[in-house]
């Protein structure tokens, strides 16, 4: 969501005639982005703004911006602490920065920000399509910070998707701190699978992914759109973060362990292959041996091909840091993570074998340290080798090509690309049909 935001101000400062720089001294505006859901993340922040503010003084040519989480609705304190900062941006309200750089500049930054799509923007970019949450977990401080939930216009997310594929974007990830509760806050009624369905028509957009689900609120109606729409790949991440029911109950999730493998049967039923991944806290206040254990119970049911694990870290402003006590040893926490990242390593290991002297459909995105790499549509981060000496044509950003793999490992894959015909007629790799990974 951040990366996206920080997308977002900076094509409309390209809009107003800015240029980037990484220089940060030579800059004449400075934005600091903050993420603040964990504690750690905010200490972070306000460090290294306390850092920016020593590095700036008496530059009174530069202006300082901060936005995101860290700015909540009373920002007293952040202006106490921090006088120097210019402007406060509250998540997604950025359009202050924008004024103020324009006010300093001699710029106008009308209609800089609407449908500020990035110039150039990834091959696959993302598209926040909901904005805060209603939930209210005990450990979790984004409602706080990021507000109720606000979905935007079904007209202007699909003219953003349409920019963005005007512009080179194949692969689109729909976003939303609770992203299947899309639009049921907007009049007439409208959800994820009617805004997946209205995105799908898009002429040269070739996947559709969404993330952050809720377990509650993940609806028939949206599995059957990932398994009827073929560009909606098949991949869903469904956090569960506890696997004991007192620990859910105390965490306020809503649904119980029962309740979560059931809604697990229901999309592996429906949703052939289908890829899941999770999210899971380890340690939460009063969690016992026992209780991580059933966490555990979970992992090894469902096999996710990817988990999310966070040791759990009291957060002021939350509920549970009002009520509930941090009393899980941070060894024992740390212990817990190692248990799950083992498991995890195991199963990511034993999957990604399987899929050696397998074909794929992979979209490359780009080149890492001079590899290609792409993903396939279940999110497999696949890097390509092209054999040499065979004057083959390169391949772009952007294109999709079938690809057999030749290595794994728990975290990537190595492949080689087939049906490519060199100069002399001799193949790479001969073409086979590509299954669904
Ligand atoms: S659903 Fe997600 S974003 Fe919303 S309160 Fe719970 S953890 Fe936080």
């Amino acid at each position: 969501m951040n990366t996206s935001d920080s997308e977002r101000l900076s094509s409309g400062f390209t809009n107003m005639g800015f240029d980037s720089t990484d220089d940060m001294e030579s800059a004449d505006v400075v934005v600091l982005n903050t993420c603040v859901v964990r504690q750690s993340a905010e200490d972070t922040a306000t460090g290294l703004l306390g850092r920016i503010g020593k590095r700036m003084k008496g530059n009174t040519d530069r202006m300082i911006a901060v936005m995101g989480c860290m700015v909540g609705p009373h920002q007293s304190e952040l202006k106490r602490r921090f006088p120097y900062v210019h402007v406060w941006a509250r998540p997604q309200e950025f359009e202050p920065i924008l004024e103020l750089a324009g006010m300093r500049h001699g710029l106008d930054p009308e209609g800089c920000l609407s449908g500020a799509v990035p110039e150039n923007p990834n091959v696959a970019s993302f598209i926040p399509i909901v904005h805060g949450c209603d939930k209210f977990c005990t450990f979790c401080i984004i409602p706080y910070r990021r507000g109720r939930e606000n979905s935007r216009s079904t007209f202007d997310i699909v003219h953003e998707a349409e920019m963005m594929v005007a512009r080179g974007v194949k692969d689109i990830t729909l976003l939303g701190q609770n992203v299947d509760s899309y639009g049921h806050d907007l009049r007439p009624r409208i959800d994820l699978a009617d805004l997946m369905e209205q995105i799908h028509e898009i002429n040269g957009l070739e996947r559709i992914r969404f993330m952050t689900s809720h377990p509650n609120d993940m609806s028939i109606r949206i599995i059957e759109a990932i398994r009827d729409l073929p560009k909606v790949c098949e991949m869903i991440n469904l956090p569960f973060q506890a696997g004991d029911d007192t620990i859910l109950a105390n965490m306020r999730r809503g649904y119980t362990s029962g309740q979560y493998l059931e809604k697990v049967a229901q999309i592996k039923e429906m949703i052939l292959g289908v890829t899941l991944t999770t999210d899971l806290i380890v340690g939460f206040s009063g969690e016992t041996e026992t209780q991580f254990e059933r966490s555990m119970v979970i992992l090894r049911a469902v096999e996710f091909e990817k988990v999310h694990t966070s040791e759990y870290s009291y957060r002021e402003g939350t509920f549970a840091s009002r009520k509930m006590h941090d009393d899980v040893e941070r060894a024992v926490k740390k212990a817990r993570k190692v248990t799950v990242d083992e498991f995890q390593q195991y199963v990511q290991g034993k999957n990604n074998a399987t899929l050696v002297g397998q074909n794929i459909e992979v979209l490359i995105e780009g080149r890492k340290r001079g590899r290609l790499h792409g993903r396939s549509r279940g999110d497999k981060l696949i890097y390509l080798n092209v054999p040499d000496g065979l004057g083959m044509p390169e391949h772009q950003a952007g294109e999709t090509v079938n690809v057999e793999i030749t290595d794994s490992s728990p975290w990537s894959l190595e492949a080689v690309l087939p049906q490519v015909q060199a100069p002399d007629g001799r193949t790479a790799v001969k073409k086979e049909k590509v299954p669904v990974v």
